[in-house]
């Protein structure tokens, strides 16, 4: 995959060079991941995730960064590796490679324990996802499916030891600026290099990033995700945004608008929806249709996420509210105010 996908290389306007390495992350799922390099630092940001092919891709990519751009990198010679957020296909690079990272790891620390605390944060996060499934209304069945499939990418990922957090406002190495985001994960953070904005998964080029309820990770959900959109479209001077997936966006503020738009869009669908009483589960089938594997989940997280910010606001009510005060886990029914 990686002679079909060159490394591409960015300038900022204070020459700071940025080179952007191709990973497939997992099967046909490509990421990015970037270093950055002046006279102050040479630093990874993201390491893409465990499976195998994505770790061929990033040893390559620091030869090419090496070999074809003359830039003195290797996974040995790093100052630093900036985690964006704790997914993943961005962070779980680690494991395998963590014999070989001697540069401080930094991520933010709303994302620290996902690192250092990866097994607890897995049993913690499928008994939470179980949860929300009842509620949501899913089956049984389909529940376990999801949680297989949930926890199958996890099974090669081991906590690392040693992390450092970064926080908003913070600058390191004299070169990024780090601008907390949260709302697609809790610790998601946007880096500022002069001109340039490495975003992670906060803006992507065509989809909207993934959002999950509140209710499942705290610092997640729409209503975060909204305001932290309006933190980049404030930031003076941002002239390219550089993404996790997808290609370069040039105007952030039209690209943040389009996702806002997106987001209004799909609350008032839902909101039609609610005129006859429905659960999470329901809704997603009515608006995305039928799924299959893992984007069964994703469709119903995303949906969650937006029934979760129209009830947080006043405009769902739960319709079954009797049999929700006498279940001990009951299935949530909304409808529209
Ligand atoms: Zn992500
Ligand atoms: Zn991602």
């Amino acid at each position: 995959m990686s002679t079909t996908r060159p490394v591409e290389q960015f300038h900022t306007s204070g020459g700071t060079r940025i080179y952007r390495l191709p990973l497939e992350v997992f099967t046909d799922f490509v990421g990015y991941c970037y270093v950055v390099v002046n006279e102050r630092c040479r630093a990874l940001v993201d390491v893409g995730s465990a499976f195998p092919q994505s770790v061929e891709d990033l040893l390559s990519g620091l030869r090419a960064v090496r070999d074809e751009f003359g830039e003195p990198v290797s996974l040995e010679q790093l100052d630093a590796v900036l985690i964006t957020h704790g997914h993943v296909d961005h962070f779980s690079g680690l494991t395998p490679l963590a014999e070989r990272v001697r540069a401080p790891i930094f991520v933010h620390e709303l994302d620290r324990r996902i690192l250092t605390n990866f097994e607890e944060r897995v049993v913690v996060a499928s008994k939470a996802l179980e949860a929300f499934l009842v509620q949501a209304g899913v089956k049984a069945e389909l529940r376990a499916k999801l949680r297989e499939m949930y926890l199958f990418a996890k099974t090669f990922i081991r906590s690392v030891e040693h992390v450092e957090v970064m926080g908003e406002g913070q600058e390191l190495f004299d070169t990024f600026r780090v601008i907390h985001t949260p709302g697609h994960c809790p610790g998601q953070v946007c880096l500022l290099v002069d001109d340039v904005l490495l975003v992670g998964d906060h803006v992507l080029a065509r989809t909207t990033p993934h959002l999950a309820p509140e209710k499942l990770t705290a610092y997640t959900g729409l209503g975060h995700y909204l305001e932290s959109l309006d933190k980049v479209v404030t930031l003076p001077g941002v002239r390219l945004v550089l993404g996790g997936h997808e290609e370069p966006v040039e105007d952030v503020s039209a690209r943040v608008e389009a996702i806002r738009r997106s987001h209004c869009r799909k609350l008032e669908r839902f909101l039609e929806l609610c005129r006859e009483p429905r659960t999470v589960a329901e809704l997603s089938m009515a608006h995305y249709g039928r799924r299959e594997g893992y984007d069964i989940l994703l469709a119903i997280e995303e949906a969650g996420a937006h029934v979760e910010y129209l009830y947080q606001r006043g405009y769902l009510a739960i319709e079954n509210l009797e049999e929700v005060e006498r279940s001990p886990n009951p299935v949530l029914r909304y409808r529209r105010l």
